[in-house]
């Protein structure tokens, strides 16, 4: 390599970090909401500057800039150190950056100016930036547990580009003698160096856009598996989830729960199509709220809502929707105070290829429980037991539910 190209070939460092920098400003730009890769944007595009100056200086001219050079590196490493905390959901201590930078550029003047020493404004820049980074290590990890092994790695990654960041003065000093040196920028091991800066930063940015591109996966995912308006599952997942739990939970008993607001319309019509949709979220709440964590509770369309109950017998199931549907009518539904009702259907599921038609057996019921004056809960036996749909009695005569079902609802 002749020695102009031997000179200009470590740009690569400074204009890869600035195409990182636009990867990562194209990010914010096409996922809006993530305001971090902003920061981290900024950090790896203002670094690329002082990169690059520091690159074509010869030794004189790096005294003469360092301060400024000092400057623009502090405030790459603040804006990254920023870029981490605020994607945990923290940010770092402003006074604290501010007192890193000042402290810095401090020495960088002492060290340029009155006494010119390349090897302690080595340690001092390199220190102010290991300590402007390390201002996210509390948020990154004192906070929430790192679940994925993504995360996993992105911060250990970060630590360890802090560590480097605080070794690498120690590195120069030691092993290159660059403190009495004045052959700096164009030795082997500082090119060693930046070669590995390089694949660090490179390795980070991979696993930033790939923990970016789950976390969008997971909001994907479960905008496909919900209900916008209530959050519950909609109809999708829960045959989803429920053909799941039939055919493995073979050992269990479960019921299925069908439940359709009675005179939903005029509720829409008396108090206008935005009440209407709150009505319909409290509904699904008190939904969640009235079973079990692991019972599956999915809102069909409209003012319909299904329930995948774990219970032993028709019985108990019948019971645990009378205490859903006695819950409701005592509901006073914001913000007119209104009251509601609703009319039930419960019926046994004999298993994952009984789904479907266990759905309709439940919609019959509450057709019959709409036909039968509504507010009430009608049970329909699985085909092979005895007897026909059996409505239960209207709110004025249902009976108190026993414990089983008080521990069902619970
Ligand atoms: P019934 O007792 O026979 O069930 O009468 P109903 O009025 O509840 O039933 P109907 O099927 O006549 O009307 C259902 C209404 O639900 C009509 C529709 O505008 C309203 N609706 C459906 N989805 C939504 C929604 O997401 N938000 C709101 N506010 N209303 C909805
Ligand atoms: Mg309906
Ligand atoms: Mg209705």
């Amino acid at each position: 390599m002749s020695a102009t190209a031997e000179q200009y070939f470590p740009l690569v460092v400074p204009a890869t970090s600035l195409l990182l920098g636009l990867a990562l400003l194209a990010g914010w730009r096409s996922v809006r909401g993530h305001r971090y890769l902003l920061w981290l944007a900024a950090g790896y595009m203002v670094t690329a500057v002082p990169l690059a100056a520091q690159i074509l200086m010869d030794t004189p001219q790096l005294a003469t800039w360092s301060v400024l050079t000092g400057a623009l590196y502090c405030a790459g490493s603040w804006a990254t150190a920023q870029g981490f905390a605020l994607r945990s959901g923290s940010r770092v201590s402003a006074r604290a950056a501010l007192a890193v930078s000042l402290g810095t550029l401090l020495a960088l003047l002492c060290f340029s100016r009155l006494n010119d020493v390349l090897g302690a404004r080595i340690v001092f820049l390199n220190l102010g930036m290991g300590l402007l980074l390390a201002l996210a290590l509390p948020v990154l990890f004192g906070r929430d547990r790192a679940d994925t092994l993504f995360e996993r790695l992105l911060r250990r990654t970060y630590l360890l580009l802090v560590v480097y960041a605080l070794l690498r003065p120690l590195l120069a000093g030691t092993l290159a003698g660059w403190f009495s040196s004045s052959g700096m920028p164009r030795s082997g091991l500082w090119l060693w160096m930046l070669a590995f800066n390089l694949l660090l930063n490179l390795w980070l940015l991979f696993l930033l856009l790939g923990g970016v591109a789950q976390q969008l996966m997971g909001e994907l995912r479960h905008e496909r598996n919900h209900d916008p308006l209530t959050l519950l599952l909609n109809r999708r997942a829960f045959f989803q989830i429920a053909h799941q739990r039939l055919q493995h939970g073979t050992a269990a008993h479960w019921a299925l729960l069908a439940c359709d607001v009675d005179h939903f319309k005029q509720v829409n019509d008396t108090w206008g199509h935005a009440v209407g949709d709150n009505v319909l979220r409290q509904v699904g709440a008190l939904l969640q709220e009235m079973t079990r964590p692991d019972d599956l509770v999915a809102r069909f369309g409209g003012e319909e809502f299904v329930v995948l109950l774990r219970c032993d017998d028709l019985p108990t199931a019948t019971r645990i929707a009378e205490r859903i549907r006695s819950g409701l009518s005592q509901m006073r539904c914001s913000p007119a105070k209104h009251t509601l009702t609703a009319s039930f259907g419960v019926t046994l599921v004999a298993g994952a290829e009984d789904l479907e038609s266990a759905l309709e057996r439940a919609d019959q019921a509450v057709y019959r429980a709409k036909h039968e004056g509504r507010n009430r809960v009608v049970a329909s036996p699985s085909p092979g037991a005895a007897g026909n749909i059996c409505p239960t009695p209207s709110t004025a005569a249902v009976a108190q539910p026993d414990d089983a079902a008080r521990k069902a609802t619970r």
